[in-house]
């Protein structure tokens, strides 16, 4: 179906309509802290179908369920063991993500067909607002096309979905940039399967155990099962082939002096600007600014019909370590260390 994409304001008339739109069975797009959310019931498995056509995504990524408040847990998670309870408690509303065993109230398509659901409590108050108008809880994964990178203003979620969706609710640019930090529980520990803006520090210093899992820094090998499907495959990516480059930045301007072309670009630190002689877009120097700005410079390298695109390495630690690991998929892992 073709639809004329509305631009709805955050306003009480926009979130009702876009809570009329959810009732009945509609996709729209919404705001959260973290990036754009392609939200529809998650209850409602035609209306959950209807996500995974816009966004062309496999039938096998699961969506993350979107809810008002924290006793909603209970509706969908079948358990939530005392660990889940504390980081809850600390980190929600917020970008944090819970892979807890699900309720047979969640369809198996919201899910990817597991039998568990990844949840959260999101804090930003719009996206708040209209899951509970409309009264149930939302999947709503990026609204990006899937494989592209994901979109952190309703500019970039237009781009993808114009035509796809009935309604883009607008609440302006996301105040993190990368998606919700996801783990997992076992025996006695928690797993990060996906590293965002609530980081490996942060949990532990609520949890006492916390594993990194080895898919946020490597692909799986072959016939690996990922913990966390989303994280196989390519991802986050603009048209052009992303290099990351490890090295200070002398050796970083010799590298891209020796491969310069009309279209290669550099993804560089905005305190790199003046010395860096070659063509540019910076992302920031904190790694908070970086989140930010990363999806946002990658879409615009697509718009400057870039086809090689280097990028300065960033810090890896805290929330650089999002930014890092959408870098990676980004560049279907190629890493150059000078
Ligand atoms: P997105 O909403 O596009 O950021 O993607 C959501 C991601 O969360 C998926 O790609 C998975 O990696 C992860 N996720 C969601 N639900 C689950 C689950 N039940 N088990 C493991 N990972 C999950
Ligand atoms: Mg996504």
């Amino acid at each position: 179906m073709i639809y004329e994409t509305k631009i709805l304001k955050p306003n009480e008339e926009g979130i009702n309509e876009a809570a009329q739109l959810l009732k009945s069975g509609e996709v729209v797009a919404i705001p959260t802290e973290t990036v754009y959310g392609l939200a529809a019931d998650a209850l409602n498995e035609n209306a959950v179908a209807k996500i995974f056509k816009a966004k062309g995504r496999p039938q096998d990524n699961p969506l993350i369920v979107h809810i008002a408040n924290f006793e909603s847990i209970y509706d969908y998670a079948k358990e939530v063991p005392e660990a889940a309870l504390k980081l809850a408690e600390k980190f929600w509303p917020g970008p944090l993500t819970m892979v807890l065993p699900k309720k047979d109230i969640v369809p198996k398509i919201t899910s990817g067909g597991l039998e568990t659901i990844g949840i959260r409590l999101p804090s930003n108050e719009t996206a708040r607002k209209i899951i509970r108008l409309s009264g149930t809880a939302l999947a709503a994964p990026s609204a990006n096309l899937s494989g592209s990178p994901s979109p952190t203003c309703a500019g970039h979620v237009f781009d993808d979905m114009n035509g796809r969706i009935p309604a883009i609710v607008d609440g302006g640019s996301c105040d993190v940039g990368v998606e919700s930090t996801v783990i997992s529980f076992e025996n006695d520990a928690v797993r990060l399967l996906r590293p965002g803006f609530v980081s490996f520090e942060d949990l532990k210093r609520v949890s006492e155990k916390v594993i990194a899992d080895e898919g946020i820094f490597q692909k799986l090998e072959d016939g690996r099962k990922a913990l966390s499907p989303g994280m196989k495959y390519k991802h986050y990516s603009p048209k052009a082939r992303v290099i990351i480059v490890e090295g200070n930045l002398e050796s970083f301007i010799s590298y891209v002096s020796m491969h310069d072309s009309e279209k290669t670009y550099s993804m560089i630190f905005d305190s790199d600007k003046n010395l860096f002689p070659f063509k540019n877009l910076t992302y920031g120097d904190t790694s908070l600014r970086q989140a930010h700005e990363i999806f946002d410079k990658l879409r615009e390298f697509d718009k400057l019909g870039a086809e090689i695109v280097f990028v300065r390495c960033p810090q890896k630690e805290g929330i650089g370590l999002a930014v890092y690991n959408r870098l990676l998929r980004a560049a279907g892992f190629e890493v150059i260390t000078l």
